[in-house]
């Protein structure tokens, strides 16, 4: 189902994404992809940064603002678009899901773009479509110069 698909997103986005990796640490960054799918994947065209509202003893974990997801749902319903997926970075380095992002059964049929920065790993990122059981690898095609 998803052979051949991909997530496109500009350098931009994905220099933004790693640099609030960093900055969250050594606890998590959130936010939302804002975008459209298209007939080869999946396109993203801006992004919302959350707080990370998870306890703030838990650093691996994330929680998106449910107020911020809230505006955004009628800030979409007002202007169109869609919310494709969802950001979040991995202080552990490992830039795929975790046991607790495959518990969660959240966002599936969207994207989860996974960005892994430690204090001693450089940033790498990876991109899912969460189906109902798993994270199926998305290719990532990073466009524009940045
Ligand atoms: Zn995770």
């Amino acid at each position: 189902m998803t052979a051949g698909r991909a997530l496109r997103i500009a350098s931009h986005h994905l220099a933004r994404i790693g640099e609030e990796a960093r900055i969250a640490l050594p606890r998590e960054c959130c936010g939302l992809l804002l975008g459209r799918e298209t007939i080869d994947g999946w396109q993203v065209t801006e992004l919302v940064t959350s707080p990370n509202v998870a306890p703030a003893d838990r650093h691996d974990r994330f929680e998106i603002d449910p107020q911020i997801l809230i505006a955004v749902q009628k800030r979409l319903r007002r202007e169109g678009g869609a919310m494709i997926g969802i950001y979040h970075s991995h202080p552990n380095g490992r830039a795929t899901p975790s046991d607790t992002d495959l518990a969660q059964a959240w966002q599936i049929g969207k994207i989860w773009v996974i960005a892994a920065l430690s204090a001693d790993t450089p940033l790498s990122l990876g991109a899912f479509l969460r189906t109902d059981t798993a994270f199926a690898p998305v290719p990532v095609i990073a466009e524009g110069t940045g």
